[in-house]
């Protein structure tokens, strides 16, 4: 495994990891959580990304599980939640007015001792704020963040698809009150998706020491290959709750794309996953780079991407980047 500082705070995390939204609870069972953890974390892997909202909770109960079970070192991995949906995603009753879709320190300090209840830890290693909120005032989102810090329950913050004026924003409220500032930004980052890391977020690396851990590096699985004809059995595109990504993970472009990059791979004696994730960790702005996986076998295919890393020559960047960049965003 390579290990690379979470943007220019001292906490050292794994290249890849893994995240669990879609997966834990809804297609992953307890024994499963535990098996995939446990074979990441043979490979090298220190964090474990979570959400309060994956699965309504329950995928932060099936990892505070098999963490028990695993009973690892506490101080040798990387535990995340993130905030700002609440517990339960859909229709928002009226008592909820002040526990979803926003970033208010009444939601925010409550939402974290739920998270820690749920996964029985002590502290998050890291905390984001899953969204920007419109209506709450950065000021009290980074205040409330600075208190959590404070108080024990994390150690580190962060911000997930921010605008990159929204980044700088809470980041010079903390640095002109002296709070503990966000490091990290979590933002969708893959062969298809690239303009935000790339352009936007350019001057925060340098300027504020921006780390990011980023999501999605397959495109929900566009990025195997799996989508080339039509829509299998048990995928992602194929869950009922997930309806809204069928259409891009069938789009006729990015999937002949997609078969122009498997052949590429293929020269290089790698799959097309492989060829996309180590390009994802090939950019040295990625801190870690969140793996997705619905089955063990494709965990395995994934983490050994790390080996692809050193045949991604500055040729074989560019042409993997002609094959893809007239469909990227
Ligand atoms: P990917 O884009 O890598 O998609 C993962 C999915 O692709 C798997 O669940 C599986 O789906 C399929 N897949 C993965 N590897 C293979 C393979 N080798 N062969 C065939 N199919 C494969 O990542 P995710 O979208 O899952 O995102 C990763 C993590 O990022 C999440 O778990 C979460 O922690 C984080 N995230 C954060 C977000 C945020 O807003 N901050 C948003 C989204 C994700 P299947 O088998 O079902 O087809």
């Amino acid at each position: 495994m390579i290990y690379r500082r979470l943007g220019r705070s001292g906490l050292q995390v794994s290249l890849f990891s893994l995240g669990s939204w879609v997966t834990f609870h809804n297609q992953v069972d307890h024994v499963g959580v535990r098996e995939m953890m446990a074979m990441a974390w043979d490979a090298g892997v220190n964090f474990f990304d979570n959400a309060e909202v994956y699965a309504n909770g329950e995928s932060e109960v099936l990892m505070g599980k098999a963490l028990k079970e695993l009973s690892w070192n506490r101080l040798d991995y990387v535990i995340s939640s993130k905030f700002y949906w609440g517990l339960k995603g859909g229709e928002m009753p009226q008592s909820s007015i002040n526990s979803r879709n926003t970033l208010n320190r009444k939601y925010l300090l409550q939402a974290v001792d739920g998270s820690l209840q749920r996964l029985g830890l002590e502290y998050l290693d890291l905390i984001y704020c899953h969204r920007a909120d419109q209506h709450t005032p950065i000021e009290e989102t980074v205040w409330a963040m600075h208190h959590i810090i404070e108080q024990g329950k994390a150690l580190y913050w962060g911000t997930s698809e921010w605008s990159a004026a929204e980044i700088m924003a809470a980041w010079e409220i903390a640095e002109r009150h002296h709070l503990h500032k966000p490091v990290m930004e979590q933002p969708e980052y893959h062969l298809f998706h690239r303009q935000r890391v790339e352009k936007e977020y350019a001057r925060l690396y340098e300027h504020m020491g921006l780390g990011l851990t980023t999501w999605s590096p397959l495109a929900s699985g566009l990025l195997t290959g799996k989508y080339l004809n039509g829509v299998p059995e048990g995928s992602r595109a194929s869950l009922q709750a997930l309806s809204f990504l069928k259409e891009g993970l069938l789009d006729p472009d990015k999937n002949a794309a997609v078969a122009e990059l498997r052949d590429f791979a293929q020269s290089i004696n790698c799959s097309v996953s492989q060829l996309a994730l180590a390009w994802v960790a090939h950019n040295p702005h990625v801190s870690s780079v969140i793996l997705g996986a619905s089955r063990q076998e494709q965990l395995q295919e994934n983490l050994a991407a790390l080996h692809v890393l050193k045949a991604l020559t500055p040729e074989n960047v560019q042409r993997i980047e002609s094959i893809t960049e007239k469909y990227a965003d």
